[in-house]
């Protein structure tokens, strides 16, 4: 199912050693916005530099794949020390195809980890990586994206499972 992620998890602080290692997943194709910071913040949400750090030490390969632009995504991965595609055109699989191709490991050994259904949960499914999807760290109070969590809510309800058991 397009729409389903494989994982559903409340933020990427849950991934850690035992979750990767016991699904296969050797690279991580991480969303930016709502899923390492808040929108459009300049610096990340508390515990994810820490995060990234251990995610390093286990070998972990890791790229942003944000559909935000180049002057959004820069700054805060170059902080972060993560390679970035800004521009992403997720939930087109051409961004991601750069991602894996970049991590050099097969795709099913990845995971693209977002916090939108439409986008990232989509691309992933699209380019058959794993799927990751994580919980927005702050509700957007935008109609454009009321209407947009709306509909993911047809097409998967949140809040479920966040067991981060695996899905159908
Ligand atoms: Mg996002």
């Amino acid at each position: 199912m397009i729409f389903r992620p494989r994982f559903h998890i409340i933020n990427v602080l849950d991934i850690d050693e035992k979750f990767l290692k016991d699904n296969g997943i050797d690279g991580l194709i991480l969303d930016l916005d709502n899923t390492l910071s808040l929108h459009g913040a300049p610096a990340a949400e508390a515990g994810i530099p820490e995060w990234l750090d251990k995610m390093r030490a286990l070998g972990v390969k890791m790229v942003v794949v944000s559909n935000n632009t180049n002057h959004r995504v820069a700054p805060l991965a170059r902080k972060l020390g993560l390679p970035f595609i800004a521009n992403g055109a997720k939930p087109l699989t051409i961004g991601i195809t750069r991602a894996i191709r970049f991590l050099g490991i097969p795709k099913e050994r990845t995971a693209v980890v977002g916090d939108q259904i439409f986008t990232d949960v989509m691309g992933g499914n699209f380019a058959r990586t794993q799927t990751i999807l994580v919980e927005p760290f702050h509700e957007e109070k935008n109609l454009f994206f009321k209407i947009k969590r709306a509909a993911e809510n047809i097409v998967f309800r949140r809040g479920e499972d966040l067991s981060g058991k695996k899905g159908k």
